[in-house]
């Protein structure tokens, strides 16, 4: 199509434009809510959990339960001990690789995941983790901005000394 046949009949009319006054932004910077900082710094834990284990030429990561291994992407961080206070959310002892099958399906297969734990870590460490099982933590903004932070670096370290995912 050519030019001259978008020419319009009659002109537009140039009305001036009136601009909204912008209202200036608040310089509070906005922040971000504990709830969204707690689930994301979980995810990132949760990666770096899984991506350590890796192992053999094929970099499968093992589940605690029972045994089977597969690419950390679609393996899961299961906690040994329920429950979402923050005193045992972000506590690596309990928490360790695990299938969904057992994860999920299974809630967790503690029976199984007893017995890795017991090997592991130990009845004392057991019974730490579960005295701590009630007790609440608050976490501040600041806590789980840290512990993100430190969480990134983690994965960064791993990608980078033992190869990408
Ligand atoms: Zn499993």
């Amino acid at each position: 199509m050519k030019r001259s046949e978008l020419k319009r009949k009659t002109p537009l009319k140039r009305t001036a434009i009136k601009r909204k006054q912008t209202k200036k932004k608040s310089p509070r910077t906005k922040k971000k809510s504990l709830r969204s900082l707690k689930k994301k710094a979980w995810e990132l834990l949760s990666k770096a959990i899984r991506l350590e284990r890796r192992q053999g030429p094929a970099r499968l990561v093992e589940c605690v339960s029972c045994q089977r291994q597969m690419p950390w992407k679609q393996i899961q961080a299961g906690h040994f001990i329920d429950g979402r206070f923050n005193s045992i959310l972000f506590d690596e002892r309990g928490i360790h690789p695990q299938c969904s099958m057992c994860n999920v399906v299974y809630n967790g297969r503690k029976e199984e995941y007893f017995i890795y734990m017991e090997r592991t870590w130990g009845r004392e460490i057991i019974d730490d983790l579960r005295a701590q099982r009630n007790r609440q933590v608050n976490f501040t903004t600041e806590d789980l901005e840290a512990m993100i932070k430190q969480y990134q670096q983690r994965i960064a370290d791993e990608l980078n000394f033992r190869g990408p995912e």
